[in-house]
């Protein structure tokens, strides 16, 4: 199933994507044309982790070594936004960068899980784009503010449950400004995989419904190319991921 947000009569409502129809699964059996509603970010979530240096190739572009425990930051929660919405370039920087990944939504709420009882607490997956200011990013070591600016935590377009998806580490995951190809890799590549990434976090914390933890980039990264190649004013950039799909959003100046 492919569960989605979107706006519809001037409210947010849930959905289920089919057949390129949205049905409302709030009680009413409305349906719409896919193309005709604004979906929404379809996960609305009280915590947003994220790992970083978790693809081989990422971990050398970036001239870092891998590390030995999953390396995590925060994104604030209030960075969300969804499919097709404006991505900002800030007011204060022009280091802005894109990082395509696959997203972990939690279903429920859980602490201590080990690595085989993971995929019973993930509801599904759904894309991220991990906007990155970079110069803010890296000049405090935490990054949370560089990685958390309005409009830089993209999820969407839908969420796909586990069970359509299947093997979440298996699957292409591209990246592409105004529809050059920038990133190209494969969720098999990962240090950490997806349930070794819910086991270590939950070890530490509850993890909660909507919960999102976006699972780490692979290279292509624009700050890590000669000479580095940031977004621009106008931009548009899709995050493919197989089995998924695409998240697509423009970037915008911030007014
Ligand atoms: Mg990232």
């Amino acid at each position: 199933m492919k569960l989605c947000r979107f706006e519809a009569d001037g409210r947010a409502r849930d959905g289920v994507v089919e057949d390129r129809q949205v049905i409302a699964r709030d009680g009413q059996d409305d349906r719409y044309d896919l193309a005709e509603v604004r979906l929404l970010a379809p996960a609305r979530p009280r915590k947003y982790l994220a790992i970083g240096l978790n693809y081989a190739d990422h971990v050398a572009e970036s001239g870092l070594q891998a590390p030995e425990v999953p390396f995590f930051f925060n994104k604030q929660v209030t960075c969300v936004v969804g499919p097709g919405a404006d991505v900002h370039m800030p007011r204060v920087s022009k280091l802005l960068d894109y990082e395509g990944e696959l997203a972990i939504v939690i279903a429920r709420r859980c602490r201590h899980v080990s690595v085989e009882q993971a995929p019973e607490v993930i509801a599904g997956y759904t894309i991220a784009n991990d906007v990155s200011v970079r110069d803010w990013q890296l000049r405090t070591p935490t990054m949370t503010i560089g990685k958390s600016f309005d409009t830089h935590g993209p999820l969407g377009p839908w969420i796909v449950t586990a069970d359509e998806l299947g093997d979440p580490h298996d699957l292409g995951i591209r990246t592409f400004v105004n529809g050059e190809q920038r990133q190209d890799g494969n969720t098999r590549e990962m240090v950490f995989n997806s349930f070794e990434q819910v086991s270590h976090l939950s070890e530490a914390f509850t993890l909660e419904p909507g919960d999102v933890i976006a699972t780490g980039t692979p290279s292509g990264v624009g700050d890590s190319r000669q000479p580095p190649r940031y977004l621009r004013e106008g931009d548009v950039v899709e995050v493919w991921v197989e089995g998924v799909g695409t998240l697509r959003n423009p970037v915008t100046l911030e007014r």
